[in-house]
């Protein structure tokens, strides 16, 4: 496994879409491995692949000690609204307000190819979206309703 590089905003690559992964394969392994060294190593909810500059429909996230590896991820349906507070690890120096749907039922592939469906909601549906809006090179920035500047 190698820690990979986390491009930051202002990086075109974050900018664009992302294309569906079609091999199920070692090198696919090899990325979703990469990026949880990644994300162990500076810590956050998720990481997406766009982030460390690789343009494939790939996301993490890591909720309750509980790692979910998504590939080819679909968001099938979503309800209720609201709003809560979000960084990034591309985004450097503010976090931001930002209004989500509260439920959302989505739809991935697992790093050997197999579907899976999983019900999400709160913080954790949060979570799965704001990766899933990397794979389009949206950043939580260009919603929030209210920049929250950091302190340090
Ligand atoms: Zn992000």
């Amino acid at each position: 496994m190698a820690k990979r590089n986390i491009i930051k905003m202002g990086d075109p690559l974050l900018r664009k879409i992302s294309k569906p992964v079609e091999d199920f394969d070692g090198r696919l392994s090899q990325l979703l491995d990469d990026m949880t060294e990644t994300l162990h190593a500076v810590g956050g909810l998720g990481l997406a692949a766009p982030q460390v500059g690789i343009l494939k429909r790939v996301c993490i996230v890591e909720y309750d000690e509980q790692l979910y590896e998504l590939v080819n991820p679909v968001l099938i349906k979503s309800s209720g609204k609201c709003v809560d507070n979000e960084g990034c690890l591309s985004v450097v120096g503010f976090r931001g307000l930002v209004e989500r749907p509260q439920i959302i039922d989505i739809e991935y592939f697992d790093r050997y190819g197999k579907k899976h469906a999983k019900h999400a909601e709160g913080y954790f549906a949060r979570v799965f979206l704001h990766e899933m809006d990397h794979l389009d090179g949206i950043l939580f920035s260009d919603k929030m309703i209210k920049k929250i500047i950091d302190e340090d």
